[in-house]
């Protein structure tokens, strides 16, 4: 196999993936802030942490993999206070949502899901460590602030020219841009604002600001030097920065090798808002009948570091790439015939996958080799041959791509009538059968009796 290589914020250089320690390679992704339903421009970030999760695997790696969820920062807690619920009430709503939409779209389940209010006691552990360090000092308005001019790195990763900038006021909000660049807050003392939100600290009750979170998320479950961080490309700066700074301003360690930032998702050409509206929700995606696995391929078509423009065509292209996938796979599962002798189609092209896609995650070069392969084996099917290896040649492709199992996407209300229909016809009940075959019909599915059972499919 092809070693595999990604890009490196960090260094701007395509690099080979080498475990710090053993064959594990321990994996951070900062998770969604559950103050809102997540968008499909989130989503869009949150399945290349999939595929790069994946790949990781299909290259022998073992994985450990964190994603946290903020649930308290600003935008939690003016969501919170404006809908009258508890932070914890408003932000499991939230999370609910946000864990049920990664199961639609096949995003596999991290090792460890942490949620940044159960983690106060390491975020205060943390912050004291860079007091007794001089990196970090508390303010005159009672907030703990990181002190930049203590750690002379600080903009390694966002290449921030210091020189041309003039050094901001404090910052005490979670979200600004590079040219309030200043010292920035990690514990904030509570205000009004805060409503009932607030812990007890050395430096009396407040919350954590949202840079910290991650550092002491991390730090917990994957030590005080890891392997990969990965997020959207927005969060390199202030979030990406100051959680270098915060934790190697206490540690005195490389926090992490390699940084890997996904590329914004545009919708028709523009920036995604509600506004605008074009901010659309998983959701919202299958109310126009659309599934998961064709928004997770779509999402996936484009390459991660570049912006890709999400148009219905997208939706339409992709429905269209997994109809014909779907097509081959039920003919090759299906097919009789003589196997096929003295043909090398299928190592070149487990040869050619492995190589697009060890390239920085090349899916969709990838993909390319995978129709070549299609056509290539329809062509031997045409003339009565069968490929036996093709059920395992796929079971290796979905293990990075994850459109997984066609039956996967039956609706739950579908297949009860479907199994009450097997039960029917095993007990010779031919009118019933017939009953429940109209009732599928009529909620627009197909059915099809074979010796194998019955094959479901959309009208
Ligand atoms: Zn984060």
């Amino acid at each position: 196999m092809t070693a595999l290589k990604l890009h490196n914020t960090l260094t701007r250089q395509i690099e080979e993936v080498r475990p710090l320690e053993g064959q594990t390679i321990r994996m951070y992704a900062c998770g969604p802030t559950v103050y809102n339903y997540a968008h499909i421009g989130n989503f869009r970030t949150f399945l290349f942490v999939d595929l790069l999760r994946r790949s990781l695997k299909f290259y022998g790696f073992d994985v450990k993999h964190v994603m946290n969820f903020t649930d308290v920062d600003d935008k939690t807690i003016r969501g919170a206070i404006a809908a009258g619920m508890t932070l914890q009430a408003y932000t499991e709503k939230f999370t609910n949502a946000f864990l049920a939409d990664m199961a639609t779209l096949h995003i596999q389940t991290p090792e460890q899901l942490p949620r940044a209010t159960q983690h106060i006691h390491q975020v205060i552990a943390l912050v004291e460590r860079l007091i007794a360090k001089g990196t970090a000092y508390v303010s005159e308005d009672g907030s703990v602030y990181f002190r930049i001019a203590a750690f002379p790195k600080y903009g390694c990763l966002c290449h921030l020219d210091q020189g041309g900038l003039i050094h901001g006021a404090r910052v005490s909000q979670d979200e600004y841009q590079k040219e309030s660049f200043g010292d920035f807050v990690l514990w904030k003392k509570w205000t009004e604002g805060d409503g009932a939100v607030g812990w007890d600290s050395p430096w009396g009750k407040g919350r954590p600001g949202w840079h910290i979170e991650c550092s002491a998320m991390s730090m917990e479950y994957l030590g005080e030097s890891f392997d990969i961080h990965c997020a959207a490309s927005d969060l390199i700066f202030p979030h990406h920065e100051n959680e270098i700074a915060q934790s190697e301003g206490a540690t005195g360690k490389t926090f992490v090798k390699m940084w890997c930032h996904a590329a914004h998702l545009l919708v028709d050409g523009r920036k995604m808002s509600k506004s605008e509206g074009n901010l659309y929700t998983v959701q919202q995606i299958l109310d126009k009948g659309y599934t998961g696995r064709e928004l997770r391929y779509a999402l996936l078509s484009a390459h991660y570091r570049q912006n890709q423009n999400f148009t219905w065509k997208t939706m339409d292209d992709a429905k269209s790439n997994l109809a014909r996938i779907d097509a081959w796979r039920s003919r090759f599962a299906s097919a009789t015939g003589e196997p096929v002798r003295d043909w090398n189609g299928l190592v070149s092209f487990e040869q050619h996958f492995d190589a697009a896609l060890a390239d920085d995650l090349n899916l969709s070069g990838a993909l390319g080799h995978l129709f070549d392969l299609i056509r290539d084996t329809n062509k031997l099917m045409d003339g009565g041959k069968t490929i036996p290896q093709l059920a395992t040649v796929w079971a290796k492709v979905d293990s990075v791509l994850g459109v997984g199992d066609l039956k996967h996407e039956i609706p739950a209300e579908i297949q009860t009538l479907v199994d009450q229909r097997a039960a029917a016809r095993s007990s010779k009940d031919w009118a019933q059968s017939d009953a429940l075959r109209k009732q599928i019909e009529a909620l627009g599915w197909k059915l099809k009796d074979t010796p194998k059972g019955q094959e479901v499919s959309k009208a």
